[in-house]
């Protein structure tokens, strides 16, 4: 019983919930219990908050009998990325100079799940800052990708799709800079939607480069991420970039989930060399479907898209170091004292603070981007890179003037071993070289699955990008592919996931061993 209610999707529990076949404290202690049994194996989660979930449940059960109309994801609980604040519950954004923080506040989303009724089961892990395709750059561990734990889950959220893959939670929150929703959903057979940006509220989302930051839905199934983006989207008048309009009719679209005389462009630029075969076949294979169930297809090309990598790594350092600059020992969490100074100066606790709760990727960036920002330099390149990214802009609305959706592969490859990229940074970059363009002009994308990898047998992505504000959309055609997908491969992809007693073996070997 248990284990089928984490195998429901959002949807079906939701189903379940409101026909009373099962309680919020059943759905909740259910994902618990699962948490409690992979996740030392799968290290998901940063901080699990047992009594503030079963409690939230429990105020939802007694709602329900009293007979109140309550929110359709009411009682589905949620994992949330550790980047968001969260009100009494810790936040590091998997940083050492965050330890020890708890928000007096909630972000603006986290309120949102709160008034739906769903309980927080706890915080996810993730790259220090938001800065990685790994969660390697965590300064408390990596996650481990649930489909071979000697794999990355993706980053900077692997934590949430890891906790999603893993059967953890139904649901969970990321954001996505540059690709952190969309590439660990393609390396673990999971959906992951970044919004358009100032589609869903960034009021107490810890910034990372706050022109590209957005958060979204990871998830299992298309209609799950509808059903969550239609909760958390929408306008916030406490976040200046927020979008002043209703949200995007999402679940409307993945409930027709047509793709019948759409025009969808394949992007030149991405899926030729430096993507692995395996991605390649997948994705062509994903092309046809569309092409068969009446879709019209074309190749379009965006010719800025390469120079998107090298203008993403100037404007990020650069938005990235100032918003780092709160972090002084002042404020915030961490304070270090100078080792041998007797009385020591702002400037010195500052530096010895920084020094010892950064880490490396955290200080390159910083350094990185004031570099790029110092005078003399700022027109050589942070400007230059804005150029670019006004370029990429005018790539896909010309795109778009011929094609409804673009499509590429998400990431180049299937999900690499722990510790394979950690020491070359360019190579970590290139992870995010399909997804970055999409960060860089604000429009929506989605990553779902496109079947396993021939080669290694491992998940790979497909990514669906639409025109700002038109994020319905990808859930359009997203939720065509997935039930073609679907009937091609006889069943969901994860439905093929490792299951339970793979995991707790690996628990059980774990703690032999
Ligand atoms: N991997 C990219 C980076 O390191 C994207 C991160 C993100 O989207 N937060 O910047």
């Amino acid at each position: 019983m248990t284990s089928d209610i984490t195998r429901a999707s959002a949807a079906e529990l939701a189903d379940a919930l409101s026909r009373k076949d099962i309680s919020a404290v059943e759905a909740t202690q259910a994902h618990l219990d699962r948490i409690a049994a992979v996740d030392g194996a799968v290290h998901a989660f940063l901080h699990v908050d047992t009594d503030g979930a079963l409690a939230a449940a429990k105020d939802i059960d007694q709602r329900r009998a009293a007979g109140e109309d309550l929110h359709v994801l009411a009682g589905v609980p949620i994992a949330v990325k550790d980047v968001m604040a969260t009100k009494g519950l810790p936040t590091t954004a998997g940083s050492k100079i965050l330890e020890g923080w708890v928000p007096p506040y909630d972000a603006t989303l986290v309120s949102k799940l709160k008034a739906a009724g769903m309980p927080i089961l706890g915080k996810t892990n993730m790259d220090e800052f938001a800065m990685g395709s790994s969660t390697e750059h965590s300064a408390y561990g990596p996650s481990r990708n649930p489909w071979d734990l000697e794999r990355i889950p993706g980053g900077s959220g692997g934590g949430s799709s890891a906790a999603v893959a893993a059967f953890e939670a139904p649901l969970a929150i990321g954001t996505d800079t540059g690709g952190s929703i969309r590439q660990p959903a393609a390396v673990t057979g999971t959906v992951g939607t970044k919004p358009t940006y100032g589609g869903v509220s960034r009021y107490g989302l810890i910034a990372l480069a706050s022109s590209l930051d957005q958060a979204g839905p990871c998830t299992r199934t298309v209609l799950d991420a509808a059903l969550l983006h239609s909760v958390i989207g929408g306008h916030d008048p406490m976040d200046s970039t927020s979008i002043d309009a209703p949200v995007p009719p999402v679940l409307e679209a993945a409930r027709r989930a047509d793709v019948k005389g759409m025009r969808i462009g394949v992007v030149k630029e991405l899926g030729g060399e430096g993507y692995q075969a395996g991605v390649r076949q997948r994705f062509e294979e994903s092309v046809q479907l569309l092409v068969d169930a009446g879709a019209e297809v074309v190749e379009v090309s965006c010719p800025h898209f390469e120079y998107a990598l090298a203008a993403y790594y100037l404007i990020l350092p650069s938005e990235a170091s100032s918003n780092l600059a709160k972090f002084d020992a002042m404020r915030y969490g961490l304070r270090v004292l100078p080792e041998g100074v007797d009385d020591p100066s702002a400037e010195q606790v500052m530096a010895a603070t920084r020094e010892a709760g950064f880490g490396d990727e955290v200080k390159r960036r910083i350094i990185l981007g004031t570099y790029a920002l110092s005078s003399g330099y700022y027109d050589a390149y942070y400007g230059q890179a804005q150029k670019v990214r006004t370029l990429i802009s005018r790539d896909f609305a010309a795109a778009f003037e011929k094609v409804d959706v673009l499509v590429s592969p998400t990431a180049p490859t299937t999900a690499f071993k722990i510790g394979e990229k950690l020491e070359d940074p360019m190579a970590m970059y290139l992870n995010d070289i399909a997804t970055i363009p999409a960060n860089l002009a604000g429009v929506p994308g989605m990553s779902l699955p496109s079947g396993l990898a021939p080669e290694d047998g491992l998940p790979t992505g497909i990514q669906i990008l639409a025109p700002a504000t038109k994020d319905e959309r990808l859930y359009g055609v997203g939720a065509a592919l997935e039930g073609l997908l679907s009937d091609r491969w006889g069943g969901h992809l994860l439905a093929q996931a490792p299951d339970l007693a793979h995991l707790t073996s690996a628990v059980a070997k774990e703690a032999r061993a």
